[in-house]
């Protein structure tokens, strides 16, 4: 048998997709190994949605030059994102890739990997299709408390900055069966959350149901305790879904609603179809029907010509809006985007700097003030897995998804126990077991 070593990078689809990869490979008589120098076959799930993840990979394939020279016969391969917006353009890197494949053809691998075994020549799939969901493949997943799924796959957003809709193609969405009969299977495995996927979950639609539809029939599964989704966008959030995670306690109360700017026309230059004020009325509209909801964000610093006053303007959405963390970012062009095209990535790299640590600070602080609202109320945590700072610890989270750390006892990962927060970071709870639920 020939063995596989995978290295997954960026989002939770990915990590998705490395899960259908492994299903898709182990089907055809390979293996997976946790060590690269064993391995016949190295693989790299890439990412692409900013400048700095396609640096990272290019220092990583410098690395594997080391193990191509200690066996030429091993077959790398450049999967995803990158690998799909590149299309085989590499630098000098290129000639270690043997096969590059996006993110759809990823039931060709197989074949592929043949192909370059029997021949030695590189191969390359960069067709984007409008069926493909992978449905009818069951991940391998690692086994564990939190599983990811795709619901839908693609984007049609075409947000100006955005390198999604040309490497993950049109928006699919898979039909309502295939995804409750993939929840029921992780239920019997012992899963305890699942967390649905896609880039723009609002938009899914099958026949005539809608995602709120979707999250309702998910919510009925049995022995799934909690169900996450991620992300919503903030033009077309519906009611129904909001009502549907207030009645229902195993739909998690946290929104991750990526804001990428506080400025109208910077919004609109992104092709965001809301405005600041729609923004901030959903975020009201949130907290009135689920009070104790969590709410997260993504923001983008240094778009094309945005002043200081506009920047501003996130800052200000920021300080009133008191998210509980938030993903901040500097705009870098992508290859293909209309901002490419059109807009001119115009604000010097010491200025994108200044607002990044800007917003940075104000983020601390607020998490911290909002993480110190916890202190002394309990919560229920579902047991993840053990603390990476201390072996006799555990590391849970809340249903808002906040990490909280507190001693092991007598509990193993899946339990939900109740904790009560005596301290508190930013980013982190800690507590005290009250009891097992
Ligand atoms: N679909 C999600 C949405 O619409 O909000 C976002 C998906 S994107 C993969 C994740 C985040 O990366 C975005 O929310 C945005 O903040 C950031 N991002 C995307 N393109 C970027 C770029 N060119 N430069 C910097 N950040 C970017
Ligand atoms: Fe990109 Fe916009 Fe689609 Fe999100 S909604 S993936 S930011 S194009």
């Amino acid at each position: 048998m020939k063995k596989v070593y995978i290295e997954t990078y960026g989002c939770q689809m990915n990590e998705y997709d490395s899960e259908i990869i492994r299903s898709i490979l182990i089907a055809n008589d390979y293996e997976f190994t946790q060590s690269e120098s064993e391995a016949d076959v190295v693989i790299f799930n890439t990412c692409s949605v900013r400048e700095n993840a396609h640096e990272k990979m290019y220092g990583r394939l410098g690395e594997v030059k080391h193990v191509k020279a200690a066996n030429k016969k091993v077959v790398v391969g450049l999967l995803g994102c990158m690998a799909q917006n590149l299309r085989g353009n590499l630098k000098t890197q290129e000639k270690l890739v043997d096969i590059f494949a996006g993110p759809d053809s990823y039931k060709h691998l197989p074949d592929m990997i043949q192909s370059v075994l029997e021949t030695g020549q590189k191969t390359y799939n960069f067709s984007l299709s409008e069926y493909e969901d992978y449905s009818d493949v069951y991940p391998r997943r690692i086994p564990g408390i939190n599983a990811w799924l795709a619901v839908m796959r693609g984007c049609d957003n075409f947000c100006t900055f955005c390198v999604v809709p040309y490497t993950r193609g049109r928006e699919r969405s898979r039909s309502p069966q295939s995804v409750i009969s993939e929840v029921e299977k992780l239920a019997e495995e012992g899963f305890k959350q699942v967390t649905l996927l896609g880039q723009n979950v609002n938009s899914y639609r099958f026949d005539n149901k809608d995602f709120a539809d979707l999250m309702l029939m998910v919510s009925e599964v049995d022995g799934i305790e909690r169900i996450r989704f991620t992300s919503p966008h903030p033009k077309d959030f519906p009611e129904k879904l909001l009502r549907g995670m207030a009645e229902n306690p195993n739909i998690c109360k946290h929104v991750h609603l990526p804001l990428q700017s506080g400025n109208n026309r910077i919004l609109d230059l992104m092709g965001r179809n809301y405005t600041r004020k729609d923004y901030l009325r959903l975020v009201e509209n949130i907290r009135k029907t689920i009070p104790e909801a969590a709410l997260t964000t993504d923001i983008v610093v240094g778009f094309s010509s945005e002043t200081e006053d506009e920047f501003e303007d996130s800052y200000q959405v920021m300080k009133d809006v008191q998210f509980d963390s938030a993903f901040i970012f500097k705009y870098s062009e992508r290859k293909n985007t209309i901002a490419v095209r059109k807009y001119p990535d115009d604000v010097p790299p010491d200025k994108k700097t200044a607002r990044i640590v800007r917003l940075n600070e104000l983020q601390k602080n607020n998490s911290l003030l909002k993480n110190k609202e916890a202190i002394g109320k309990t919560y229920q945590v579902l047991v993840e897995s053990t603390s990476k700072k201390k072996p006799d610890e555990w590391m849970g989270r809340t249903d808002s998804n906040k990490i909280v750390i507190f001693q092991k006892g007598q509990f193993k990962a899946g339990d939900l126990i109740q904790v009560k927060i005596n301290k508190v970071s930013a980013n982190t709870l800690f507590g005290t077991v009250i009891k097992n639920n």
